[in-house]
């Protein structure tokens, strides 16, 4: 059945109204730079420059998914707790909403009563929840936060303790206390798929704090977005360009059916170091699969569980599954269907998906889907 924009509501797909909604967010049209816009210089740029986002085709759903997650979260733990959540902060050239503002006691006694936290922080925390998929959860447990993460809450703790809560509607009260002195910063991961939660927490660091406003200086000191480093590798190969709505710009002048990245070579020198870094990438990579592969082979059989830092665990093995010809031509038979005289499986198969009938399968003897190795963070020990 196709879905159109004119047919039955029933019929209307929800994410026409979901993109409509998130177009319509402070975030999709502004033109002032937020902390959260600071994931690429060169981004930052166009931002500040007013360009047109001409990349309105990005398959938003998954962050649209990422945002009512973080936002029903948010939600819940202020009514519960009474956190200060999405408050705004902003000096002349910055401004956001800190996703969590934890207060000590001592900056919470001066707060009106009713405003105070059920249970106040040990020292003022900012905080910035991060919803994450699957895919790089066991990154994000190991590694952390993004250097672009981490200059986006450097800079809301920074405009905290330099400037205080933004003097808007609805958190005068807030305002009224002046700078605050945060001392904490927390990272509060929670996985998409699974709801896992990790928590990883760093002293604010002053140092930190002013490299990154010296990036957010640079980028308002550039007199066009051109002059900006491009921080990502570009569409095709990194999934915040193929998503940027100022992607268009950013890697015009490819001749047709070429990638992108052509547009980097300007002449042999660009070359030479392109074949330079291709080289070395490759011996790097040709050491590393070596080693790999060594581990694999070393590691067969042995039982899952945790090793030092590692999780070891298995996957695959499983029968192996195909199509189980005999069912389907009794299949044919019954729905009174022309069967082949030499049964065509691929062509039967195709017949029996677009009746909508189901394909009988069996397992596949003695075969068996491949073993794969899983590899993750050592698990906390019971
Ligand atoms: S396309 Fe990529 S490199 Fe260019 S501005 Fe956007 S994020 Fe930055």
């Amino acid at each position: 059945m196709t879905t159109t924009k004119t047919s039955a509501p029933a019929t209307l797909s929800i994410w026409d109204a979901a993109h409509a909604a998130d177009a319509r967010r402070p975030r999709s049209t502004q033109t002032q730079l937020g902390a959260s816009d600071t994931i690429c210089s060169r981004r930052a740029g166009y931002i500040l420059a007013g360009t047109e986002r001409t990349n309105t085709a990005a398959d938003k759903r998954a962050a649209i998914l990422g945002t009512y997650i973080h936002n029903g979260l948010l939600e819940d733990a202020r009514r519960e707790y009474g956190w200060l959540v999405e408050r705004m902060v902003a000096d002349t050239t910055l401004r956001g909403h800190v996703d969590v503002v934890q207060l000590d006691a001592a900056t919470a006694a001066r707060l009106p009563k009713r405003h105070r936290p059920v249970h106040p922080a040990e020292v003022v925390t900012v905080e910035d929840v991060k919803t994450k998929s699957s895919r790089v959860w066991d990154r994000v447990v190991r590694y952390g936060p993004t250097a672009a993460e981490m200059r986006q809450v450097l800079l809301y703790a920074d405009l905290l303790r330099t400037v205080g809560f933004a003097d808007i509607p609805g958190q005068r009260y807030l305002h009224r206390l002046g700078p605050v002195n945060v001392q904490r910063i927390r990272f509060r991961f929670v996985c998409r798929d699974t709801g896992e939660e990790h928590l990883q927490e760093f002293a604010f660091d002053e140092w930190l704090a002013a490299e990154a406003r010296w990036w957010v200086d640079r980028v308002r000191e550039a007199e066009s977005p051109e002059q900006l480093r491009r921080d990502h590798d570009g569409p095709g190969l990194s999934a915040i360009c193929d998503n940027c709505p100022f992607v268009y710009a950013c890697w015009a002048g490819a001749a047709p059916g070429r990638p992108a990245q052509t547009v980097l070579v300007h002449g042999d020198a660009d070359r030479a170091k392109a074949l330079a870094d291709y080289v070395r990438a490759h011996e790097r990579y040709r050491e590393a699969k070596r080693v790999k592969e060594l581990s694999r082979a070393i590691l067969d059989d042995s039982p899952e569980g945790n090793y030092g830092e590692n999780h070891l665990g298995w996957g695959g093995g499983n029968d192996k599954e195909e199509t189980d010809v005999a069912a389907m031509v009794e299949q044919f038979e019954d729905a009174g269907l022309v069967v082949p005289m030499i049964p065509d499986t691929q062509a039967m198969v195709g017949v029996l998906r677009r009746a909508g009938m189901v394909v009988p399968r069996r397992k596949a003897a003695g075969q068996k889907t491949a073993r794969t190795i899983k590899v993750s963070r050592a698990r906390s020990r019971p």
